[in-house]
C-alpha cells in the first residue's frame, strides 16, 4: 500500500482530500484534533467508496502528540512508510491586529506553521530515504496577497509558502516534491460563517469554490504524473487576481 497522511481530515477539504486520495488507490490516514464523529464519518465514507483508511488523532501544533501517534503508527506498520503528507490542518481567528490578542496570533502560526514543521520534518527522511515522497501545504489566497482583519493567518500561510520553496530545494534531488496550494473561497466550516452573497461579486466565476475541487489538485500533486513540479504555488480561487 501506498500510504497518504492528511491532517485535518475530519471535515472540509481535508475530508475531500482524504475521500479522493482513496479513491487513486492510496491508504489514507486520517488526522483531525477533536472532532471524532465526523473523523469516523470521513473514514466511513472512504471504506464505503472502496478505499482503506484508519484515523491518526493528534493536535499538530504538539510535537510529543505528533511523535506519540507516529510511532505507533509505525509500530502498527513496520514495512511501510508515509509517502504523501497533505499539510492541511488550519484554523482562523480573524481579527484586526490592534485588538488581537496574543493568543489569537499564536494559534494560528502554531497550527498552520509549527504543524508543517514538526510532521513534515518526522516523515521527510523515509521519503528521501525512499527517493519518493510528496510534500503538499494547504495555503490561501490570504498567504499571498494578505487580508486585512487576518494578519495572523496571512502571516501563517505568507510562511508556509516560503517553507514550501525553501525546502522543495533541500529535498528535490532526492525525488520529493514539495508544493503549495492557495485556495481562494471554499466552501467548508471555515467561510461558512462568511457573506457568500457578497464575496462572490469578487469572484470572476462568480461562486465559492468546492471541497472536491481543491481535492483534484491536490491529487494531481500526490500523484506520480507531477513528479516534475516542485517549489510551486498553486491557486485555485475561481480567478480571484492574486
Ligand atoms: P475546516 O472546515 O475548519 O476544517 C479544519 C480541519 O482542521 C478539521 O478537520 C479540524 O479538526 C482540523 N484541525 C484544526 N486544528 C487542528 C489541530 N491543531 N490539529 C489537528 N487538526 C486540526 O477548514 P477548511 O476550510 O477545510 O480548511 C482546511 C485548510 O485549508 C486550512 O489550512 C485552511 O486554512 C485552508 N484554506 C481554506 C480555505 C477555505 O475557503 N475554506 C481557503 C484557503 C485556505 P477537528 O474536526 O477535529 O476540529
Amino acid at each position: 500500500m501506498k500510504y497518504a497522511l492528511i491532517t485535518g481530515a475530519s471535515r472540509g477539504l481535508g475530508k475531500a482530500v482524504a475521500l479522493r486520495l482513496a479513491k487513486d488507490g492510496f491508504a489514507v490516514i486520517i488526522n483531525y484534533q477533536s472532532n471524532k464523529e465526523a473523523a469516523e464519518e470521513t473514514l466511513k465514507q472512504v471504506q464505503e467508496a472502496g478505499g482503506t483508511g484508519e484515523l491518526l488523532p493528534f493536535n499538530v501544533a504538539d510535537p510529543k502528540a505528533i511523535e506519540a501517534a507516529l510511532e505507533s503508527w509505525q509500530a502498527a506498520h513496520p514495512d511501510d512508510y508515509i509517502s504523501v503528507l497533505v499539510n492541511n490542518a488550519g484554523i482562523r481567528k480573524d481579527n484586526l491586529m490592534i485588538f488581537m490578542q496574543e493568543n489569537e496570533w499564536s494559534n494560528v502560526l502554531d497550527t498552520t506553521l509549527n504543524g508543517f514543521f514538526y510532521i513534515t520534518r518526522r516523515l521527510l527522511k523515509d521519503m528521501m530515504t525512499h527517493r519518493n515522497g510528496r510534500v503538499i501545504n494547504m495555503a490561501s489566497l490570504s498567504g499571498l496577497k494578505g487580508l486585512p482583519g487576518q494578519t495572523n493567518y496571512s502571516a501563517a500561510k505568507a510562511a508556509l509558502i516560503g517553507a514550501t520553496k525553501a525546502l522543495a530545494q533541500e529535498v528535490a534531488a532526492r525525488k520529493v516534491t514539495v508544493n503549495a496550494i492557495a485556495p481562494g473561497f471554499i466552501a467548508t466550516d471555515m467561510t461558512k460563517e462568511l457573506n457568500e452573497d457578497e464575496l462572490k461579486k469578487l469572484i470572476p466565476m462568480g461562486r465559492f469554490g468546492k471541497p472536491e475541487e481543491v481535492a483534484n489538485l491536490t491529487a494531481f500533486l500526490a500523484s506520480d504524473e507531477s513528479a516534475y513540479i516542485t517549489g510551486q504555488v498553486i491557486s485555485i480561487n475561481g480567478g480571484l487576481y492574486t
